[in-house]
């Protein structure tokens, strides 16, 4: 450990003492796309003593301009990103206990995945895991970070249950829902500036130099060449249904969520089965193959060709019907492959 983090050590806000306490500390990371990528690369090497990365997509091409842990052969095999991930950060450091979860961030995974998280960091793309994860935060006392990216606009805040407003609260100030679903494309710098910002408050809080964590919330945009750092010390709401006084935590109702989503910024449909539980994918593939379906897959997941689309299942059931933003129709879909 000596040397590995010697350069990390001689810095003053972390020293021994942090470095020891990096080292026995867990972070959660939910979504390993590109901020997902970046945060969990960074805090392999920084030496956090656990890693959990939960994702629900697979590589694609259009990845690999900046979901920086990503090769070419990731994509070829059509990898979930989350195993994708954890066979690289293992390679990165192995004194990192990493642990991946191929599937679905819901209010259900997120409670149990919380238990024994110091930090979560968001790398979502999409509203409503954020705000699951958001009530998860208040209601288990785990500091998270928010981060999002859109162009060539990036912002992130930090939130410490008791000590600064939650998401939920900021919401009446900055319309951040609009800003989340990327249709307009990404410059990967600004990913990696989101990052920075994610991973070094990130740091402060493993070491636990909580004055050091930043209380505004900052936003840039790098091509406009703008900067902005807006306090947020009035934005907490003392009726917030999330961490105000008489809070329910409205986004952990398990019911209340949606099984069939658009993904953002995509021609693509998620379908998540109301039961969920294992499936035999090779015993799938070999019925579909049978029926003349065009299949191909590994050991995480099998895509089947439909025509103008194409429909990947993965082990707990879960299918990405690619081609079509038609919840109807992608059900429909779901139902004749899936019996
Ligand atoms: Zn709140």
């Amino acid at each position: 450990m000596d040397e590995r983090y010697s350069r990390q050590v001689l810095f003053p806000g972390i020293g021994k003492e942090g470095q020891a306490k990096i080292c026995n500390k867990h972070v959660l990371i939910i979504g390993a796309g590109a901020l997902g990528s970046g945060n969990a690369e960074i805090l392999t090497r920084a030496g956090v003593g656990k890693i959990t990365v939960v994702d629900r997509d697979y590589v694609e091409a259009s990845n690999l301009q900046r979901q920086q842990l990503y090769t070419e052969a990731d994509v070829a095999e059509r990898l979930p990103k989350a195993a994708a991930a954890e066979r690289r950060l293992r390679e990165i450091n192995s004194d990192v206990e990493v642990r991946s979860i191929i599937g679905d961030a819901t209010p259900e995974i997120l409670e149990e995945l919380i238990q024994d998280v110091d930090v979560m960091m968001d790398a979502t793309d999409n509203f409503e895991t954020r705000m699951a994860m958001n009530d998860v935060s208040q209601k288990y006392n785990v500091p998270w970070i928010y981060g999002a990216c859109v162009g060539s606009y990036g912002m992130s805040f930090s939130i410490i249950p008791g000590r600064t407003p939650c998401l939920n609260c900021l919401l009446r100030t900055i319309p951040l829902q609009g800003m989340t679903c990327d249709t307009g494309g990404i410059i990967s710098p600004v990913v990696q500036m989101v990052i920075a910002h994610q991973t070094s408050e990130t740091l402060k809080m493993l070491v636990e130099d909580w004055d050091a964590v930043r209380t505004s919330f900052v936003s840039f945009d790098l091509w406009r060449n703008q900067y902005t750092s807006l306090k947020m010390s009035k934005a907490k709401y003392a009726g917030c249904l999330s961490c105000g006084e008489e809070r329910t935590y409205p986004y952990l109702d398990h019911e209340n969520r949606t099984k069939t989503t658009v993904l953002c910024g995509r021609d693509t449909v998620q379908i998540r089965p109301s039961i969920s539980g294992e499936i035999s994918l090779e015993k799938l593939a070999g019925q579909l193959s049978t029926l003349g379906y065009s299949v191909k897959g590994n050991p995480y997941l099998i895509s089947v060709e439909l025509g103008e689309e194409r429909m990947v299942i993965f082990q707990d059931g879960r299918a990405l019907i690619h081609g079509t933003k038609d919840l109807t129709h992608a059900k429909a879909v779901y139902q004749r492959i899936m019996g």
